[in-house]
């Protein structure tokens, strides 16, 4: 990544995903503007954080023109390095891993999941939409080699630190992960957390007790 893009706040980074996606569609339907008031409305944040966030990519849009969508999805293109693949070991081919196999990533952006890895015999050596599965035995084996460094963790919660040691160890430097478990790693490690019962249940927590304005009217 550039130096330009680690002064980018962490925060204002985790949505440039969701920036990129909508301006491609915008630069698709031939927009070739538009403002922060339309960009709020379509990715639901705010207009003023949209301002301060596009500000750190040198994007100043101008009163009554808005931002420039070519310029925008060049900067996007570059910062998000959309013009490289990258490629995604998959490790735990249940029931959840199973649907990121069988969906295409590369739709909205340039990551595809290269390989996948399980302990059960009748899950290895299969393939699943193209991607392989291998044992767990060769892991190190496959990710050895340089150009996988982001792994996907949907395996038991148990065996999830054992494992993230393993892949800490064979050059995967990003990890996502979707056990409950909470991972200890490296500080030059780092590690996204999705635990989807967690954010169903905290949605269902604020259905009930943060009613949106449409619900109290
Ligand atoms: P999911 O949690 O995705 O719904 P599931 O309920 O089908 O999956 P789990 O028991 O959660 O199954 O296991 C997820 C996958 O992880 C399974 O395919 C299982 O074989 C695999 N798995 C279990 N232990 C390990 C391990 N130590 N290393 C790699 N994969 C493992």
């Amino acid at each position: 990544m550039s130096n330009e893009t680690m002064k980018i706040p962490q925060a204002t980074a985790k949505r440039l995903p969701l920036y990129y996606r909508f301006l491609k569609n915008l630069h698709s339907s031939g927009k070739q503007r538009v403002s922060s008031a339309e960009l709020s409305e379509a990715v639901k944040v705010d207009s003023a954080t949209i301002r301060r966030d596009f500000s750190y990519f040198g994007a100043l849009g101008k009163k009554g023109y808005g931002y420039n969508v070519n310029y925008l999805l060049t900067f996007f293109r570059k910062t998000l390095d959309q013009d490289e693949l990258t490629k995604v070991a998959l490790i735990g081919v249940g029931n959840l891993g199973t649907a990121f196999l069988n969906y295409n990533f590369l739709k909205n952006n340039n990551t595809r999941i290269d390989c996948a890895f399980d302990v059960d015999p009748n899950k290895m050596g299969t393939k699943i939409r193209d991607v392989p599965v291998y044992p767990m035995d060769d892991l190190e084996k496959y990710l050895g080699n340089d150009d996988i460094h982001v792994a996907i963790l949907t395996v038991p919660a148990p065996v999830a630190q054992v494992i993230t040691d393993r892949l800490v160890n064979s050059n995967i430097k990003a990890i996502l992960n979707f056990t409950p478990a909470r991972l200890n790693v490296p500080p030059s490690i780092r590690v996204h957390h999705i635990d989807l019962a967690v954010e169903l249940q905290s949605l269902i927590y604020f259905l009930k007790h943060y009613p949106t304005e449409e619900a109290e009217e």
